[in-house]
């Protein structure tokens, strides 16, 4: 079980894309990755710690609704660009040994229509009326193939993609936090994720399953299906915390804006901790030292066989 030793808080409130554009530009590594399908907006990727190390790619915002998800990504990328983690060796070893390739915002033309607890799913398609997260088998929409030339230049070996959920969902159990992985290989992985977060939450989490079950189109689907050169199984994350939302009946928000805050940075912890785990026991059992050969190319290149 991993401790969070952190007691993660902040409030949500809504910004507009340009505001979330110039945070972002707060970050040194800044580049535009494209324009989205409407040609209205920039889409943007910050990178952080060690370029010549391998590559943990985080996305948010996929559906514009679910703008909560860049808010939280964003405030945990911040704190960890400016040092605040109380935890001094997690970012260190973090900013040292792997290349973070975050991309806030997925889907800005929703981003800028949706609203703080929106009930109605406005936001949630990109400018044709398309959900992004089912175009990644197509990728017909600027925003996937903006996306997906990212992932295929980095290669990635561990990949979540932030969602948020109205309670009720199909899979949700009636609860308000999922985890989900890509193969039944990576379960104990995912399972030392999910548990650890019940723990620090102090509720039950869902497990979801990927093997079998992940359509294709799936941003997750994609990744966990691309080959990378470090480890035998790339690491293909969904999360999912429960959101709120206005209906008829009124406001239906089984969590704070402040428990959202805080249950999501503690799964972004919890994502990067449990992936340089996944990364470090290969090299353990591999026998294998990359200080040796971290600056060479051949780094990149040598694959292995599970
Ligand atoms: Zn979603």
């Amino acid at each position: 079980m991993i401790r969070i030793p952190y007691d993660f808080s902040g409030n949500l409130n809504l910004p507009s894309y340009s505001q979330m554009v110039q945070r972002i530009m707060q970050f040194n590594n800044v580049s535009n990755i494209g324009k989205d399908e409407s040609g209205n907006y920039d889409m943007y990727m910050i990178e952080m710690g060690n370029f010549n190390k391998p590559t943990i790619l985080v996305i948010s915002s996929m559906h514009g609704t679910e703008w909560m998800g860049a808010l939280y990504s964003m405030r945990f990328m911040e704190q960890l660009r400016d040092n605040m983690f109380r935890d001094k060796a997690f970012r260190a070893k973090l900013l040292r040994n792997f290349h973070i390739v975050y991309i806030p915002v997925v889907n800005p033309y929703g981003f800028d229509r949706t609203s703080h607890a929106e009930g109605n799913n406005i936001g949630r398609y990109n400018v044709n009326g398309v959900d992004l997260n089912r175009d990644f088998s197509n990728f017909s929409q600027a925003e996937s193939r903006n996306v997906k030339a990212v992932m295929d230049r980095f290669r990635p070996f561990a990949f979540l993609d932030i969602h948020l959920f109205g309670s009720g969902m199909d899979g949700s159990n009636g609860l308000n936090l999922i985890v989900g992985n890509g193969q039944y290989e990576t379960d104990k992985i995912r399972n030392l994720f999910a548990d650890s977060l019940e723990r620090y939450a102090n509720q039950s989490v869902v497990k979801w399953d990927g093997f079998n079950q992940l359509l294709r189109g799936l941003a997750r689907r994609y990744m966990r299906d691309k080959s990378n050169p470090h480890t035998p199984y790339t690491l293909s994350y969904i999360t999912e915390i429960v959101r709120p939302r206005q209906l008829s009946g009124g406001l239906d928000a089984p969590l704070s804006d402040q428990e959202i805050m805080k249950y999501g940075m503690a799964m972004m912890y919890l994502f990067f901790e449990t992936s340089m785990g996944y990364f470090e026991q290969r090299k353990v059992e591999l026998n294998y030292d990359p200080v040796l050969i971290a600056e060479n190319e051949l780094y990149r290149t040598v694959r292995y066989k599970a």
